[in-house]
């Protein structure tokens, strides 16, 4: 086997049918070119108790294998610590003061654009950077030298997009997930990140970030989301969308697996492994999958 994919659920809750979907498409798009393939559970925050153990069990039960061992992130501080001093020695990073709400102001202002850091505590001076130590504690930002790059996506071609000064760690401490996502697929040689297409704008500042780290960037494949009837992402609140909800309408794992294959396509497949025999990248649905669930 050469090379590793990943799915990396965040334990916030149950999983629903879309996360499902794109947990066996992780796995298919990694065992059908001989890869290995990992879990890894991004609990650096909005950790429901149980929630960790109620989606493994769910992944394993629609047939989901990975190999071990499981990863943590919350297990992987020192790995992050290390990474940001490197970027920190390398004078790759700056201290940010900037309340949600100046950043908000910042990006809305004439030559701002919504949702990108317009680099404002990157030219403080010392001074200034000296008195607003002493109002709060400071994120640390990335001093990108390139406002955009390039990904390779298996679905999206080449895709180019914005990369900003991204926050590295947060005030509060925590590192933020830009750079735990890189480091930890980094460190188990993951070279295939297959996610939901939500993830797809945040490709370009991880590849570059990773080649910072002197990592190469992966090989992404931007699977569609699963919408709900108003177009909305898909949530719990949509109905019966998890195993748990799903088994209570009568519908049991297979059938359920079922109704995944044919929202890909692969008609007559009620197991992963069937669904693996039929998997064909190229004729993935390109269009989100709109979940009705049983009344
Ligand atoms: N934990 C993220 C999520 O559940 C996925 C991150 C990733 O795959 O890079 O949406």
């Amino acid at each position: 086997m050469s090379g590793t994919g990943r799915y990396a659920p965040s334990p916030s809750g149950d999983l629903h049918v879309g996360n499902l979907r794109t947990g066996l498409l992780a796995w298919m798009f990694a065992r059908s070119t001989g890869r290995s393939f990992r879990m890894r559970v991004e609990d650096l925050d909005r950790v429901r108790a149980g929630a960790e153990q109620r989606q493994l069990d769910d992944l394993a039960a629609v047939g989901l294998e990975w190999d071990p061992p499981l990863v943590r992130q919350s297990e992987r501080g020192d790995a992050y610590t290390a990474a940001l001093q490197a970027l920190v020695d390398a004078g790759r990073t700056y201290e940010c003061f900037c309340t949600r709400r100046e950043i908000a102001e910042a990006a809305s202002a004439p030559h701002g654009t919504p949702g990108l850091y317009p680099g404002t505590c990157r030219t403080l001076s010392t001074a200034e950077r000296d008195a607003r130590r002493t109002e709060r504690p400071a994120a640390i930002r990335l001093a990108s030298e390139v406002v955009e790059a390039t990904v390779t996506d298996l679905l999206h071609g080449a895709y180019t997009g914005p990369v900003d000064d991204v926050v590295l760690m947060r005030n509060d401490g925590v590192v933020a997930y830009n750079l735990a996502v890189v480091v930890d697929d980094a460190a188990i040689g993951v070279d295939q990140v297959v996610r939901g297409d939500d993830l797809l704008s945040s490709a370009p500042r991880q590849a570059y970030l990773a080649t910072l780290l002197g990592i190469a960037p992966p090989t992404y494949a931007h699977v569609p989301l699963a919408l709900n009837a108003d177009g909305q992402r898909l949530a719990k609140r949509d109905g019966a969308v998890t195993l748990a909800d799903l088994a209570e309408r009568g519908l049991a794992v297979d059938d359920v697996v079922a109704w995944i294959a044919e929202s890909l396509g692969m008609t007559e497949a009620r197991t992963a492994g069937e669904m693996l025999e039929r998997f064909d990248p190229a004729a993935l649905p390109r269009e989100p999958w709109v979940v009705v669930p049983p009344a």
